[in-house]
């Protein structure tokens, strides 16, 4: 991950990104449901965003919510910033790419996994990296166990 990113102007976004590209990630638009590219099955790889490259989630991390956008349950820690959302009548969480600020989509708490949560992200805000294959998912730990590195006990051999 580069930390010399330099944000494109506006204009420069504008030529580089579709229109509809554009409107969701600089405007908060919302890509129409049920149209996005990364709604089915995805090869494994690191999603990141389109505007600046920060890789933002996992393709271990995806689900289908069957609401018409990728969902994830969970971001890479640092990647996504959340902000309130009280547009549209809603108290909604928006999230936005940390690096550039660009809109990703919102977040809610009604995740089916234990993470609890559920990153509802437009397709176009995204790129899939294939060539950056994520690790597979660590098992959550415990709750209210303190973390121990417990000594493996060795089999007996017979
Ligand atoms: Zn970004």
């Amino acid at each position: 991950m580069t930390t010399d990113f330099k944000m494109p102007s506006e204009e420069e976004l504008k030529a580089k990104l579709t229109p509809e590209e554009y409107e969701v990630l600089r405007n908060k638009g919302t890509e129409i449901p049920y149209t996005g590219d990364f709604l089915t099955k995805t090869p494994d790889g690191v999603f990141a965003c389109k505007v600046c490259g920060q890789p933002l989630f996992e393709s271990t991390a995806k689900f289908d919510s069957m609401t018409g956008w990728p969902s994830f349950d969970q971001a890479i820690p640092g990647a996504v910033e959340e902000v309130t959302d009280t547009s549209h009548g809603m108290n909604r969480i928006e999230t936005r790419c940390s690096r550039c600020k660009s809109h990703l989509g919102h977040v809610f708490d009604d995740g089916p996994t234990e993470t609890g949560k559920r990153y509802c992200i437009n397709s176009v805000c995204l790129d899939l990296d294939t060539n950056t294959v994520p690790p597979p998912r660590a098992p959550k730990p415990p709750l209210d166990t303190e973390e121990t590195v417990g000594t493996i006990e060795e089999i007996p051999k017979t």
